[in-house]
């Protein structure tokens, strides 16, 4: 095993692997941003070493200074969360140049399964369920109308090296086809240096659900089933749960084992999230391959009882998954809420400033994964997400009861929180019946 890591990141999810660091006995070391010189999960490290400014290209993006970090605090590998440079494949081909293992895929892995184009065509050898739509890149228009004339209208532009929504385009005819493939295009070149770009079918109402898959170094790979992630606002996730809701049992676990099957015929080892849109027929259809640990992962770390962060680490050392297929077990339900510092009553506008009242709810299936506290000033430089709650119960709605009331027992202030927005959609018969798509949040916002 290790003896000690490196995080390249952050927040709530340094504190989450400073966390499965102690329990494995490795030393845990973090980088940071002037921004964050009295981030909270700091003093929970060994060492922690200044990165750079503020800006995350001034520090948690500057590969060469992390490694620097590496180096002098003589680590032996490298955690890299998630964003910054956690999809990174020359990140990843860097510290393997330096002898220090990242924590997550091979670079040849990631950049096969992190390109949605590449992606798809394995999905489709290995029998996953994808959109119907172009093969590969387009190339030209022409070729763009005949197949969305095939799959019919409306139809998604999509940038194979997209991410964070952006190279994105609906289109709803032919005249708005042209435009969306030019503009995803040059989107796509300025955003990620590719601008290739393919078009799916577009799902009008669709739930969104993911399947979290390890695998190790020896060849194999387990899913531990899906989370259902419907609860969206502007492609931005807001509450995550496992198991998913009224889905057919029998149809999820294909396509999990599926999803397994993608990762092994990847050679991929680490944690990947292999997500899709389930449309009002009940089938899946393949979004994309996340080649990291995700945000939501506790609520499949609370009804699996696998430490997904742990897994990571150990896998990256070389050990082999300690459990087979048939070793997961669902058991009870979990729900988790992201607390942003946002004002839902002002656009969502991003709430930077200190917070004086941190009140952290507790009892019976509560967890609270988060770096805040009384005193913390969160910095304008970053993402807006301050925590998650979580709430596990032996049933959704048990898992909804105790989330109510943890919600209620939970309080922050000054700063604004999407918490009363979580109190809100938490009431409503869409959320509570499982009767939803991914624009339901939108539409409540609006009062439909
Ligand atoms: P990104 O990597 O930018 O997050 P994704 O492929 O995961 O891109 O898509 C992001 C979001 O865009 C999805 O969660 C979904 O809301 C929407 N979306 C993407 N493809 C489709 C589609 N074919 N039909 C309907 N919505 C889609």
């Amino acid at each position: 095993m290790f003896g000690r890591v490196l995080i390249a990141n952050r927040g709530e999810i340094a504190l989450r692997i400073i966390r499965a660091c102690r329990e494995l006995g490795i030393e845990p070391i973090c980088v940071f941003s002037e921004a964050d010189r009295d981030g909270p999960w700091l003093k929970h490290a060994d060492e922690a070493v200044c990165i750079g400014p503020g800006p995350a290209k001034e520090s948690y993006l500057r590969i060469d200074r992390i490694i620097s970090a590496a180096e002098i605090t003589n680590v032996d590998a490298i955690h890299p969360g998630y964003g910054f440079l956690s999809e990174n494949a020359h990140f990843a081909e860097v510290c393997r140049d330096c002898q220090i293992e990242f924590i997550g895929p091979s670079p040849e892995a990631m950049a096969q399964l992190g390109d949605k184009i590449a992606a798809k065509r394995l999905a489709k050898q290995v029998g996953l369920p994808t959109f119907p739509g172009s093969d590969g890149a387009l190339e030209d228009p022409e070729e763009a109308m005949k197949v969305a004339r095939e799959i019919g209208f409306p139809v998604i532009v999509k940038a194979a090296a997209g991410g964070g929504g952006r190279g994105m385009r609906i289109a709803r005819n032919e005249e708005s086809l042209r435009l969306g493939l030019e503009s995803a295009r040059q989107e796509a070149a300025a955003a990620f240096g590719n601008g290739a770009v393919y078009i799916e079918k577009f799902l009008e109402k669709a739930r969104h659900l993911e399947i979290q898959v390890l695998g190790d170094k020896h060849g194999n790979a387990v899913h531990l089933y899906e989370r259902d992630c419907t609860s969206q606002r502007r492609h931005q996730k807001l509450i995550e749960e496992a198991p998913a809701p009224n889905i057919d049992p029998a149809k999820r676990d294909q396509v999990a084992n599926a999803a397994a099957s993608l990762i092994r015929a990847a050679k991929y080892s680490g944690a990947a999230t292999v997500e899709f849109l389930m449309d009002r027929g009940a089938d899946f259809h393949m979004l994309e391959v996340n080649t990291r640990v995700q945000v939501e992962h506790p609520v499949t770390e609370l009804v699996t009882g696998v430490d997904i962060v742990k897994e990571m680490i150990r896998v990256a050392a070389g050990e082999k998954l300690p459990f087979k297929q048939s070793d997961v077990r669902l058991k009870g339900h979990a729900i988790e809420c992201r607390i942003n510092a946002e004002d839902p009553d002002r656009n969502f506008m991003p709430q930077a400033g200190r917070i004086e009242t941190f009140a952290a709810p507790g009892g019976p299936g509560i967890r609270l994964d988060s770096h805040a506290r009384s005193g913390y000033r969160i910095p304008p430089n970053y993402d807006s997400m301050i925590g998650k709650l979580i709430a596990f119960g032996p049933d959704r709605t048990s898992a909804i009861a105790r989330l109510r009331q943890a919600l209620r027992e939970f309080e922050i202030g000054p700063v604004k929180t999407t918490i009363p927005l979580h109190q809100r959609l938490l009431e409503t018969a869409h959320f509570v019946n499982a009767d939803f798509d991914i624009h339901y949040v939108e539409r409540f916002l609006k009062g439909e």
